[in-house]
């Protein structure tokens, strides 16, 4: 047996899986493309027929069989898949990381300039690729699909060009989902967990590693940012694929400001804006407020559209918004998302000042919702898929046992995080604390509820 056939034996079998993934990277490779020659199918062909007819189904019209892969199946799936394995979808599958890294080896290969690396980026393209997707009907409309994934190629591709070289600059900065899976990693239970003292055994000088995204392997501390690529596994016997609580990273994540770009993507992008862009639909909210519009003196504008590139606009899809119906979804959405940001972040506020506990800050103490804004994002992008199944006649009864248990368990993670962190002294005060982040979690709770009984 050699030497390292013998080294294997005794690693546990995900260190072990850790290790295939990094001698298997030419397999990962052929993988990565076929899912982007699959992808590009996906958005192009469907182009090439007419609208769907209202009897036509998933299974009979390339559109909704398109858009059902994407929306019904893909978002939800990669979105759970966060929370399960970290980000082993941006690591292993993406299409957009697959071409800018492909890209960034034959590019311009220049150093990221300091606008790229602005800590305000997940945040913002965060929020602001969820208001455009719903502008644009991204649900409804393969044309919508074509913009919101199109587009974030596009920028892959340049970014790709332009910087690195064979790293990942446009996910590791400008994805637009890039704030979200950040978060969603930290609870994660498998994470590459890096052994400090074995590594500093080694000394320099030390073999290199090819890290997509530039981590400091040797400090790294965070699920965050790491793309579970594998191909560090077993580098220095110090670097391996293992398994934690999930509670651990949000109990010992360090609380200071520079945690305030991840809080904010967190409270008012997962949590505020997203949140309303799955809720709007539904929103009786929703219909007061163009109401309300429609009878002030903005009402002139429903008689006008806009490109369909900027606002829906297909009438053969019988789909098309007015500038009136564009200004109210703004409104809600972004509007809409910002305040209930605001509401979080109130409770989470007085929560900290309550407990005063010196190590405990709101951004830190926010971390503790991920659980259940997470769960609740899963849960609301899920339900399109049960819609679309149900209207292909499924009988899906057993759905909403399912989701409620889900949203319970999620909910009393998050509580039992936000004790942890609250109430280590176990003070009246520190349980009035408490009530105050339970109400943060009741309030979200209480939005997907509503959500799922529509
Ligand atoms: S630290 Fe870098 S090389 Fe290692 S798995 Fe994560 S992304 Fe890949």
């Amino acid at each position: 047996m050699s030497a390292q056939n013998i080294s294997n034996t005794t690693l546990g079998y995900l260190a072990r899986l850790g290790h295939a993934m990094r001698r298997h990277q030419r397999s990962v490779s052929i993988v990565q493309w076929c899912l982007v020659s699959l992808y590009v199918l996906l958005l192009v062909v469907p182009l090439f027929f007419s609208a769907p007819h209202p009897d036509d189904g998933i299974l009979t019209h390339p559109r909704l069989f398109s858009q059902f892969l994407f929306w019904g199946i893909g978002w939800p799936l990669i979105f759970l898949s966060m929370m399960l394995f970290g980000r082993v979808w941006c690591g292993l599958f993406c299409p957009d990381g697959t071409v800018t890294e492909y890209i960034s080896r034959h590019g311009r290969k220049q150093s990221i300039p300091r606008w790229i690396r602005w800590s305000g980026w997940p945040c913002t393209m965060l929020i602001v690729a969820t208001v455009y997707g719903q502008l644009v009907g991204v649900y409804d409309l393969h044309w919508g699909t074509l913009l919101l994934l199109g587009l974030p190629t596009l920028g892959a591709t340049w970014c790709g060009y332009a910087y690195g070289n064979g790293k990942r600059i446009w996910c590791m900065y400008l994805c637009p989902a890039n704030g979200s899976f950040s978060l969603l990693a930290k609870i994660a239970p498998l994470h590459f967990h890096v052994d400090e003292k074995k590594w500093k055994q080694h000394p320099p000088p030390l073999p290199r590693i090819d890290c997509p995204t530039l981590i400091d392997i040797r400090h790294m501390k965070s699920n965050s940012p790491c793309h579970m690529c594998g191909r560090c596994a077993g580098y220095l016997n110090a670097v391996e694929l293992d398994s934690r609580s999930p509670s651990r990273e949000i109990l010992t994540a360090p609380s200071n400001p520079l945690r305030t770009a991840e809080a904010a993507t967190l409270v008012f992008g997962l949590l505020g804006v997203c949140t309303m862009a799955i809720r709007w639909r539904e929103s009786n909210l929703f219909v007061m407020l163009n109401s309300a519009l429609n009878h002030s003196a903005l009402a002139a504008l429903d008689q006008y559209t806009a490109p369909w590139w900027i606002l829906a606009n297909h009438p053969a899809d019988n789909h098309v918004f007015s500038l009136l119906d564009g200004l109210s979804i703004v409104l809600y959405i972004f509007g809409g998302g910002i305040l209930f940001g605001l509401l979080l972040l109130t409770f989470l506020t007085l929560a900290t000042r309550i407990a005063a506990i010196p190590s405990l800050s709101w951004q830190k103490l926010s971390l503790a919702l991920t659980p259940v804004g997470g769960i609740g994002i899963f849960l609301g992008l899920a339900s399109f898929t049960v819609s679309l199944l149900r209207r292909e006649g499924l009988d899906l009864t057993w759905a909403p046992i399912v989701q409620h248990g889900l949203l319970l368990g999620s909910s009393f993670f998050s509580l039992w995080l936000g004790a942890k962190l609250l109430t280590s002294q176990r003070s009246l005060r520190q349980y009035c604390a408490l009530l105050c982040f339970a109400t943060a979690v009741v309030l979200i709770v209480s939005v997907w509820v509503e959500k799922l009984s529509a």
